[in-house]
């Protein structure tokens, strides 16, 4: 009998959408195969620049996003008490004149009544300008929760960061250190990047406390002890100095390691550097003996000795000031090995193989370029060393300084945008710090009136800070005040407790999008639950007047909402991953990419871009109306994403701009924009040319091309702060210098911890008193499946982890009589505990306890069964973060956060355990009321029999 023959790719869909995938933050391309209209299966897009094709298992589960059973389907007003989850259906013009009603009065009165907070939202293009637009300060999104340290720390000293905006020189590198990365944030593109790595046989070194996915493949790994990354690099760079290894041509050429720092103790410009008339800083040129401005093209800067100036004070240049200090006795291996949890051998070895690789393994490209005084240079060379760091050493309360360290050692070993090292990804590198200011100074916050910038920024000194004369806050989260000066992403954090409190004032309107604050996206959990919930004893009106709550999911956090505006799923709508936002671009050249709606919702739903666009009309914001007052975009998000222009001819995207798509960068509105991007897969990019690929910060053709494009306000050379003047003047501030100077309880702090130089300080839970007893470090670590919170109820994705473990070391849990299986209670400092099963692990540094985080439900939420393994097994680390610090003599408590940014210091958690009884076995506790579900869910399947549906007669045998 012939043989049927056989079609190993049988075709499964009649239609083809390009997408951009929402599962995580890498923004991978995406064709989302259809078959009579319906979602079938993704793909990855061979084409984009991202993925090149590879889909993880979160973007395959997309489809299970987009089918979930927790979906909401239609405005919703809340008739019970706030937090009962009783709602009532309402139509979408009530929503909004409702949500206008209230957003209407604040801005008549003080716009700094709305708190407006997203989560990890890609349209912070949108939403930030909103803000400003509506007049309120009171904005952020996700990056004070997650990553400021690491990009304020990047943006102050390289003018760039890691993650999305740098990567590694994955073809040239042959020795990568990655600092705290966990799998879910950096995803497709650092796994294809490290098997290119680790297929030419580079070294890839671990530094986490915790192995698990990129750490076990790692060639190394060091399971460091949470909180000491920086005293461990900081080590390196000692016995770097002391073995000479150091590229004092990079430093001299791109840094400010010869600009000459004032030495008067006691002055008020003492710390600065020292300048010309013009401005300009000065250096001691060692070809003429004299001193000289350190950016004129013709000098020969020292890096040592001191120097007079005319005035006859002294200054001596940067070099030495670090040298001095790297090189003493506390940051020698001995000194920190114990702290660290690394022999002072290994981190004597690995300064060596660091200097060994920099130095005699140098890579040359053979390409001329031309640097910004004019020189010519016959070939690139480069010093194959990178870095890729990101949450595990940000989310520390000495995060910051800690990421200037690890920038320090980069640019020790002259790494940063060279061939083999770290590479910037345009649009950065940037000005360090880049020229923003916060906006919503004193004067600048009026009723009915727009904020005249943006409201994040980057303050360069104290003037630049939103606070009172007496230096009371003027954000809701204290952001940019004297707690928290440089927190260039906002607090959110603080958001709930401070509105609570209504401290520094009370708000009208909480605004949320896309961020789980009553559940994942808080410390203190339990009580930030009570607080959302509370009144005021004598009116019995809440404490927080209005919550608004946008989402496209039944998260813990509806329950808490007044209002619910529903959003669309990421293959509902339009987005656009913008250059004025996170954008797709390579170290080879900037990209951008949409999202199209790739089936159109079949509920009652609307994307929440729409929403706000609608919302700042019904306003009458200036930027959302025309001269008559009618709506400026009134075709929605996709009409803004065309027709916005930030500043002329520069708007959302940059592709195909100009009447008739000519342009690129810069351009009129193209009315078929849209069409090319799709056309062309949703996605544009550009590739420089050769000679603008490295050296980006100071290559000439490379900053005449990014000024041309709207990169850089001019093309200037960019000079990398291993000293950060900015912090200094600060430090004079709270020494009594300025116009602008921190109350006094404040001074001894900013004194403290705004230092010039990176150093190294115990994080500050370690420092609080009340922490006697809670030796062990907690913390948590993202999946490689999982990325939003909305990720644990993924159908697909929840087969993988539906319930979480402690992971205890091995040695510590035999110690205390724990084994596999066991269920223990782990408290804090703060009076919170929670009970969990433990997993005993070889892949734990020996004093520190993890889970996976955001596993755990709180019953009946996210439409899962009250008896969910979510619910039941599952559990959040959170529940014993306290959000504030322990008072600590001057009655006031600070923010459980990095003292220079405000990031949330999530890693920071010490605790204690103790073996449950028997009888406690079994679930995890604490365990709050089953949430009802609101109206208008589809009813949860028992069984998810999502293929079915296309295998009629498969599924027809089933039973
Ligand atoms: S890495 Fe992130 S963006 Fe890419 S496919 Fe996976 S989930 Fe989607």
């Amino acid at each position: 009998m012939p043989a049927r023959p056989l079609d190993p790719s049988p075709p499964v869909s009649d239609q083809v959408k390009y997408s951009t995938c929402y599962m995580c933050a890498c923004r991978c391309g995406i064709k989302v195969h259809l078959k009579d209209g319906r979602i079938r299966y993704i793909e990855g897009n061979r084409n984009h620049p991202v993925n090149r094709g590879v889909l993880c298992a979160k973007g395959s589960a997309g489809i299970m996003q987009h089918h979930s059973p927790a979906r909401l389907s239609k405005p919703l007003r809340r008739v019970g008490p706030r937090g009962s989850g009783e709602f009532e259906e309402i139509a979408w013009e009530e929503a909004l004149s409702t949500a206008a009603g209230w957003l209407g009065a604040i801005r008549a009165s003080d716009p700094r009544k709305l708190a407006f907070f997203t989560g990890r939202d890609q349209s912070q293009a949108l939403t930030g300008w909103w803000a400003s637009q509506f007049g309120t300060p009171n904005y952020a999104a996700h990056g004070g929760f997650c990553s400021v340290n690491m990009a304020a720390a990047g943006l102050y000293t390289i003018g760039g960061s890691f993650w999305e905006f740098g990567e590694p020189d994955w073809d040239r590198t042959r020795y990568l250190i990655l600092f705290g990365v966990a799998e879910d944030h950096h995803s497709n593109p650092l796994k294809t990047g490290l098997g290119r790595l680790k297929a030419r046989g580079a070294k890839v070194l671990s530094v986490n406390p915790v192995r698990t996915g990129y750490s076990a493949i790692a060639d190394e790994w060091l399971g460091v002890t949470p909180g000491s990354d920086g005293l461990f690099v900081l080590a390196l760079v000692h016995e770097l100095l002391r073995a000479g290894k150091v590229d004092l041509d990079y430093l001299a050429r791109y840094t400010n390691a010869s600009w000459l720092v004032i030495r008067d103790p006691g002055a008020a410009d003492d710390g600065l550097f020292a300048r010309d008339a013009a401005g300009n800083p000065l250096c001691r040129d060692r070809g003429r003996g004299a001193l000289r401005a350190a950016t004129d093209p013709d000098a020969i800067p020292s890096l040592r000795g001191e120097v007079r100036l005319p005035d006859g004070r002294a200054a001596v240049p940067v070099f030495q000031l670090l040298a001095g200090r790297y090189l003493a006795a506390d940051y020698g291996p001995d000194a920190v090995a114990e702290r660290c949890g690394v022999p002072a051998a290994a981190i004597r070895r690995i300064a060596a193989e660091l200097a060994e690789v920099a130095f005699n393994q140098e890579v040359v490209i053979e390409q001329p370029w031309t640097d910004w005084t004019g020189r010519r240079h016959d070939r690139m060379v480069g010093r194959p060393v990178s870095v890729h760091a990101m949450r595990g050493i940000s989310a520390h309360s000495n995060g910051f300084h800690t990421c200037r360290a690890i920038h320090l050692l980069q640019l020790l070993l002259g790494t940063v945008d060279v061939p083999g090292g770290f590479r910037h990804r345009p649009p950065f590198p940037r000005p360090a710090p880049p020229a923003q200011k916060p906006a919503g100074r004193p004067g600048q916050v009026a009723p009915n009136a727009c904020l005249p910038g943006p409201p994040l920024g980057f303050p360069t000194e104290p003037a630049d800070l939103l606070v009172a004369d007496d230096g009371t806050p003027l954000r809701i989260d204290k952001a940019f005040s004297w707690e928290a000066p440089l927190a260039a992403h906002g607090m959110m954090h603080m958001v709930v407790t401070n509105a609570w409190k209504g401290d520094p004032y009370p708000i009208d309107t909480l605004f949320l999008y896309m961020a789980n604050m009553a559940w994942n996206s808080a410390m203190n959990t339990t009580d930030t639950m009570a607080m959302l919930c509370d009144t005021d004893p004598e009116t019995g009106a809440y404490r927080i007047p209005h919550i608004i709550y946008s989402d496209a999911y039944f998260s813990e956090t509806v329950a808490y909402a007044d209002l619910v505006l529903p959003d669309t799923t990421y293959l509902e709508r339009w987005d656009c991953i913008s250059l004025l936002d996170r954008p797709i671009c390579e170290a080879d050249g900037p990209g951008d990419a949409i999202r199209q709606p790739v089936v159109p919702p079949e509920r009652d739903v609307r994307p929440f871009q729409d929403v706000l666009l609608d919302l700042g009309a019904r306003l009458g914001l200036p930027g959302l109306v025309d001269e008559a007052g009618r709506p400026r975009y009134p075709g929605g998000y996709p009409d803004y994403i065309v027709n916005h222009e930030r500043q002329p001819g520069v708007g959302m995207l940059a592709g195909w701009r100009g009447a008739a798509g000519e342009a690129e960068g810069r351009g009129a509105p193209n009315p078929n924009q849209l069409n090319k991007y799709i056309e062309n897969q949703c996605f544009w990019t550009q590739h420089l040319a050769p000679e603008m690929r490295f050296f980006k910060h100071a290559n000439r053709d490379y900053l005449a091309y990014a000024a041309n494009m709207g990169f850089l306000a001019q093309a200037a050379p960019i000079f990398m702060q291993l000293y950060s003047e900015p912090l200094q003047r600060f430090r004079l501030a709270a020494a009594g210098h300025g116009p602008v100077q921190p109350p006094e309880r404040e001074r001894e702090r900013i004194a403290a911890y705004f230092d010039p130089l990176p150093f190294w300080y115990p994080p500050l839970e370690d420092q609080a008193q009340e922490n006697a007893g809670f030796g062990l470090h907690a913390v948590t670590q993202r999946p490689m499946a999982m990325y939003h919170s909305w990720g644990s109820q993924n159908a697909w994705l929840r087969q993988i982890h539906a319930a979480n473990r402690m992971f205890l070391p091995r040695a510590l849990a035999e110690a205390e009589g724990i084994a596999d299986d066991d269920w223990i209670w782990v408290e804090s400092r703060h009076g919170r505990r929670i009970k969990v099963q433990v997993r005993l692990s070889d892949g734990v540094n020996g004093k520190t306890l993890w889970t996976w985080n955001a596993i755990g439900k709180r019953a009946g939420a996210w439409n899962l069964a009250p008896d969910a393994p979510e619910a039941t097994r599952g559990f959040l680390l959170n529940h014993l973060i306290d959000e504030l610090l322990p008072e600590q003599g001057s009655g006031y408590r600070y923010a459980c956060a990095d003292p220079v940014t405000g990031q949330a210091a999530w890693y920071d958690l010490k605790v204690r355990i103790r073996k449950a009884a028997p009888a406690e076995a079994g679930e995890t506790w604490p365990r709050f009321d089953a949430l009802a579900a609101p109206p208008g869910l589809t009813p949860r399947p028992e069984q998810s029999r999502y293929g079915a549906a296309f295998r009629p007669r498969a599924a027809a045998k089933r039973p």
